[in-house]
């Protein structure tokens, strides 16, 4: 687009998305009104522009206080969990074989243990690419064992990500930090009270999809997801990537070749909302030469990451050799993210991050600490003009390596 002047145009994106609007998770109204920018942006930038919408809960919490043998704690609510006043005794369970002895009815269970290293996937969650089969089992084992409430115990120093976020999961339920968790254990047979402020109203999500339409040809598919998680305002995670593909689609413009461009947004990749998924199944993407995912760019005094998955021969060579001219760019696998819908069908895909992504998980990612103070606006601008720089290159060789591996 000509006239188009990028300077304090990422700025401006994560001002509004991490600054006015903020916390933006799935089905929610601040969700809602991000879309409606994006949309706008996207329209800005000549695209012609569709909302894929799908039904999806409004939650939100207002109040958690949890309380152990008379001591006020820190715990979180888990997203999704229905409101409670309930006072019981603490029973903590780390295995099945825990769950298979324990009688939880009108106690409440204390999760702990290696079975809490990572999140549950909600039971809505597509399990054909990602499954924790030994959490699923104790999950349907804690649900059949009947507690009236459920802490689930982090191995972060924070509450936060909660541990449980499935609509489908209609035990009250709230997660405490790892220190926290240590003595809630050690208050085993103690009784607790769990209070916890919630509502739910039927909401919806929607992903925004930009569009030029060339003359038929593969396209190419740029993607970022919008939505955070609750209670963070999603700086990092993923306003960042969101500018980044909106600054893209502004200094590409309508493509003069021809070229078909699709940029996602995608609005439920933190609420593990299954709207990728949805994507996947109105639009599939048979006739995409190739896909750039961005997730979590821009880190003050971190290098930007780039994660390569079915490329052909030497196109990582080549993206890497082309990086050095646009800022610090390293490679690095990662793969946690919107492009694991993509590759797995052979798609050859770029995803860009910051280097060790999963250790800013619960220090900044996914925490009230992700504000846009802690990015660098120009290493922003360096990853979408990179991703320029790749999609003019990818134009060249479209007709040679790239259309013949991908038939
Ligand atoms: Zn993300």
């Amino acid at each position: 687009m000509v006239n188009f002047n990028l300077d304090g145009y990422v700025e401006h994106c994560l001002n509004r998305m991490a600054v006015e609007i903020g916390a933006r998770p799935a089905g929610s109204r601040a969700n809602r009104a991000a879309a409606s920018f994006i949309a706008g942006e996207m329209k800005q930038a000549g695209c012609q522009v569709i909302w894929q919408e799908y039904p999806c809960p409004d939650w939100r919490a207002t109040a958690c206080e949890l309380t152990v043998a008379g001591q006020k704690i820190v715990a979180v609510a888990n997203t999704y969990s229905p409101p409670c006043d309930i006072e019981a005794e603490l029973v903590s369970v780390s295995t099945a074989e825990d769950l298979a002895n324990t009688d939880l009815t009108n106690k409440i269970a204390v999760v702990h243990g290696e079975i809490t290293g990572s999140s549950f996937l909600p039971k809505n969650f597509d399990r054909n690419y990602y499954v924790v089969e030994s959490q699923d089992r104790f999950m349907e084992l804690l649900v059949s064992s009947n507690p009236m409430a459920v802490i689930t115990v982090s191995h972060y120093d924070s509450p936060y990500p909660v541990l449980v976020e499935d609509s489908d999961f209609t035990i009250p339920s709230a997660t405490v930090s790892k220190p926290t968790g240590l003595m809630v254990v050690q208050n085993t047979g103690a009784t607790a009270r769990l209070k916890i402020d919630s509502a739910t109203e039927k909401g919806a999500g929607a992903n925004i999809i930009g569009r030029h339409i060339g003359n038929g040809g593969p396209k190419i598919l740029v993607c970022a997801h919008y939505d955070t998680k609750p209670d963070t305002p999603g700086a990092l995670d993923n306003a960042s990537g969101m500018a980044a593909l909106l600054l893209l689609a502004r200094l590409l413009g309508r493509p003069a070749n021809g070229r078909s461009m699709e940029y996602v947004a995608y609005g439920g990749e933190d609420s593990w909302w299954p709207g990728d998924a949805l994507y996947i199944e109105e639009y599939p993407p048979d006739n995409v030469a190739a896909v750039v995912n961005i997730d979590g760019v821009g880190l003050k005094e971190a290098k930007t990451a780039v994660a390569f998955f079915a490329c052909p021969e030497g196109l990582a060579d080549r993206v890497m050799d082309m990086a050095k001219s646009r800022g610090e760019f390293v490679a690095e696998q990662w793969y946690a993210s919107d492009h694991g819908f993509f590759w797995p069908r052979g798609i050859p895909t770029l995803a860009f991050t910051t280097t060790g992504c999963m250790d800013l998980v619960g220090k900044v990612a996914h925490t009230e600490n992700d504000t846009p103070d802690l990015l660098d606006n120009r290493r922003i601008e360096q990853t979408a003009q990179l991703v320029r720089d790749i999609i003019l290159m990818l134009d060249a060789s479209l007709n040679t390596s790239i259309s013949k591996s991908n038939k």
